[in-house]
C-alpha cells in the first residue's frame, strides 16, 4: 500500500503514465499528474478524486527547468511532500540515422533524457531532507536492444539507465532508491500507429505472444514504489513479455 505518500507522475494525460497515475492513486498515494497541458489531466484528477483519492494537474514540459521547479513547488504546496517520482513522459522522433536532423536528436534527449535529470534533480532535494524517496525512470527495451530507425530515442533510453545507476549510488545515503522499469511493446499511442504487418512480425519475437498493456506496466512501478521495495535499487525491472532477456 502507498497511503498517504504523494507521487509525481510525468506524462500522465494519456497511455502508461495515466494508467500509473491511476494504480498509484488505487494503492492510496496523492497523484501530481503532471503533462504539458494542464487540461489533460483534468478528467483523471476528477476521476481519482470521485473514487476517494486525492490529485492535482500540473502543467510542465519537463525538458523546462523553470516549468520543473514550479511542479515541485505546486505538489509541495498541495500535499506537503514528495515521495514517489515517476519520470515517464516521453517521445520518439524515429528515422533513420542517416537522415536524423540535429533537432531530432536534441528534441528526443531534452525530453526523454534532459527531462528526467531536471525532475529527478528537483524533487530528490525534497526527497533527501524527508530521508526518504522512490524515484522510478521508464526506459526501454530499445534501449537495452537497440533498434532500427531510434537511435536517437535509444541513447535516451541508454542514458536514463545511466543516469539510474548513477543516482541510486549517490541518492542511497538518504534512503531514497532510483529503478528503471524497461517496457518492451505497450499498447498506447505511441504504438498504435504501426502498421498490422509489423505488429504481427513484432508479436512474432514476443514469447508471451502479445503487445503488453500500460497495466502491465503499472503493476511493476507500484512495485517499486513501496516500502516492500526498499532494499532494491539501481535495478532495470524488465516488463516486455521475455522478448529480450
Ligand atoms: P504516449 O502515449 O505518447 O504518452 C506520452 C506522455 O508523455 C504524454 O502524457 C505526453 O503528454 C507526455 N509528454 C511528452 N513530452 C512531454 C514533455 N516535454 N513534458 C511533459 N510531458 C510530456 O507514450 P507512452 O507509450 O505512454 O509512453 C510513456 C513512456 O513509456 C515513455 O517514456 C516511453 O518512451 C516509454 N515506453 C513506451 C513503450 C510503448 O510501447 N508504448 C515502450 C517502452 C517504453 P502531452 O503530450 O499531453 O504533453
Amino acid at each position: 500500500m502507498l497511503t498517504d505518500r504523494v507521487a509525481i507522475v510525468t506524462g500522465a494525460s494519456r497511455g502508461i503514465g495515466r494508467n500509473i497515475a491511476e494504480h498509484l492513486a488505487t494503492c492510496g498515494a496523492k497523484i501530481v499528474a503532471v503533462s504539458r497541458k494542464a487540461d489533460d489531466t483534468a478528467d483523471l484528477v476528477a476521476q481519482i478524486k470521485q473514487q476517494g483519492g486525492d490529485a492535482i494537474s500540473v502543467q510542465a514540459d519537463v525538458g523546462q527547468a523553470g516549468d520543473v521547479a514550479k511542479m515541485v513547488s505546486s505538489a509541495q504546496e498541495a500535499f506537503g511532500r514528495i515521495d514517489i517520482l515517476v519520470n515517464n513522459a516521453g517521445i520518439t522522433r524515429d528515422t533513420l540515422m542517416a537522415r536524423m536532423k540535429e533537432d531530432d536528436w536534441d528534441t528526443v534527449l531534452d525530453i526523454n533524457l534532459k527531462g528526467a535529470f531536471l525532475c529527478t534533480q528537483a524533487a530528490a532535494k525534497v526527497m533527501s531532507k524527508q530521508r526518504y524517496g522512490r524515484i522510478i525512470n521508464i526506459t526501454s527495451v530499445v534501449g537495452q536492444m537497440g533498434n532500427i530507425g531510434q537511435a536517437n530515442y535509444c541513447a535516451s533510453k541508454g542514458g536514463l539507465m545511466g543516469l539510474t545507476r548513477s543516482n541510486a549510488r549517490e541518492y542511497s545515503r538518504r534512503n531514497i532508491t532510483v529503478n528503471a522499469v524497461a517496457p518492451g511493446f505497450i499498447e498506447t499511442d505511441m504504438t498504435s500507429e504501426l502498421p498490422e504487418k509489423v505488429r504481427s512480425e513484432m508479436s512474432a519475437q514476443i514469447p508471451l505472444g502479445r503487445f503488453g498493456s500500460p497495466e502491465d506496466v503499472a503493476a511493476a512501478v507500484a512495485f517499486l514504489a513501496s516500502d516492500q521495495a526498499g532494499y532494491i535499487t539501481g535495478h532495470e525491472l524488465s516488463v516486455n513479455g521475455g522478448m529480450y532477456m
